[in-house]
């Protein structure tokens, strides 16, 4: 419920800065970052020697573009030190991320790093209107995993409480959300909706008048506004969304404000940019494309020009919120993430965003693909909200209006075809951490 959380700003002698001034800022940690990895990574160097680049040639924002990209390949070639620029003895923490391809990448931080991913997370914490008093309720995987730690840090730094209860357990995040009354829930978006039905289905209880939870930091996935609606209503509390990577940091790089309309990088310690990601060159400001982000301040891990793969845009104009930092759009899904169905492209996301528009329809589906022969099929196997299953005594031949309406709003807003499977409430699996909801059977073959 947008207005739940009191959004206040905690640095703002960084995040309230003139343009010019941050600019200043940017372009004297560039020109620093550069030397810097040209020195300390021998992958830099070469990079810089193939287009016969020095770093004394980049001297303002405007020479970013002359920077080869840095892909993830790059750092899974690189793995496990290739692409450590400070002494290892430095480093404090490391984490090997597998992301959702395989081959690990490597994420480390020296003293100074941790400082600042403590900083930059208690900047999101405050977004959400966080202060000292506040118990946060930390529900993102602990581990290898950035989101736990990062999302610990930040409290820690801005003084809060932290329950470290990790994922999983649904039942006692329930009760010790109750018993010790934690008032900031951060998890996965998946995660937060499963809760809120879990402690009303399961337990009998009401989030939203039982419990304390005024707001909730949900990231590492992508996520529609129409789950946004229903973990609100489903919780009782004002949803914002937060975006990272642990290529970059982990949790950090941007989140939202109070207006909720695009999420503040932090100008600050990453650098935006926005490609074609065809042609590599530059979208005009507002445009959609491939974002690229380059770490003005890391210390164990910077990365020049990281393709991140997230598809959105990017745009610095005024905030109602005081901030000067640009917004970039909620991510839609990562390139990889991308469906193509008889010849038509979409992420999962919009399937989400066309089903819960239906009502009856519950959060809970699955994306099934299959080519049996030359023609891509797809089958959406859904759920129906748990009030309309009982109404029909669990029934689904009486919900066949659902399954026709949902069909057609995804025919209309995806653009393809779906047999609409209609499957009891409870049978499909529930997520902790990143819902995995698409199975593409095509790659089997
Ligand atoms: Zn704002």
């Amino acid at each position: 419920m947008k207005g739940s959380a009191e959004s206040w700003i905690y640095q703002p002698e960084y995040e309230k800065m003139s343009r010019s001034k941050l600019v200043d800022l940017q372009e004297q940690r560039l020109r620093k970052v550069v030397k810097y990895c040209y020195e300390k990574v021998p992958i830099y160097r070469r990079k810089f020697k193939d287009v016969g680049l020095h770093p004394d040639d980049i001297k303002t924002l405007d020479d970013l573009e002359k920077i080869p990209f840095t892909e993830k390949e790059d750092l899974r070639k690189a793995y496990p030190y290739g692409m450590l620029a400070a002494d290892l003895r430095d480093v404090l923490e490391l984490h090997a991320s597998s992301g959702t391809t395989g081959h690990p990448t490597t994420c480390a931080y020296t003293k100074n790093d941790l400082e600042i991913w403590s900083k930059v997370m208690a900047r999101i914490y405050a977004s959400a209107g966080t202060k000292k008093g506040d118990i946060v309720q930390n529900a993102y995987g602990y581990g290898l995993f950035t989101g736990g730690l990062g999302f610990h840090y930040g409290a820690l730094e801005i003084g809060a409480t932290v329950l470290p209860i990790a994922a999983g357990e649904t039942e006692r995040q329930i009760t010790l959300a109750k018993e010790y009354g934690t008032t900031i829930l951060a998890c996965t978006p998946s995660y937060a909706a499963y809760l809120g039905r879990y402690a009303r289905e399961k337990m009998g209880i009401d989030p939203s008048k039982e419990l304390k939870w005024k707001s909730g930091l949900f990231g590492a996935e992508a996520w529609s506004e129409e789950l946004r609606a229903k973990i609100e209503e489903l919780l009782g509390l004002e949803a914002f969304d937060i975006y990272g990577l642990s290529e970059v940091i982990g949790p950090g790089v941007s989140v939202e404000c109070s207006q909720h309309n695009g999420l503040h990088i932090q100008e600050d310690h990453f650098l935006p940019e926005i490609i074609n990601p065809a042609t590599g060159e530059k979208v005009k400001e507002g445009e959609t494309g491939e974002l690229v982000l380059t770490t003005l301040t890391r210390q164990a891990t910077p990365v020049l020009r990281f393709k991140t793969g997230d598809n959105t845009s990017f745009k610095i104009d005024e905030c109602e919120c005081g901030r000067t930092f640009g917004r970039m759009d909620r991510v839609f899904g990562r390139a990889d993430d991308m469906l193509k169905v008889r010849g038509v492209k979409f992420w999962p996301k919009t399937v989400e965003h066309a089903l819960l528009r239906v009502k009856g329809a519950s959060e809970n589906y699955e994306i099934i693909i299959e080519r049996p022969e030359e023609l891509d099929i797809m089958t959406l196997r859904l759920e129906p909200d748990k009030e309309l299953f009982e109404s029909v005594c669990g029934d689904l031949s009486k919900l066949q209006v659902l399954a026709k309406n949902v069909e057609e709003q995804v025919k209309s807003i995806v653009g393809v075809k779906a047999n609409i499977e209609l499957v009891p409430y409870g049978t499909l699996p529930r997520f902790m951490g990143k819902a995995k909801r698409v199975k593409d059977l095509r790659k089997n073959l």
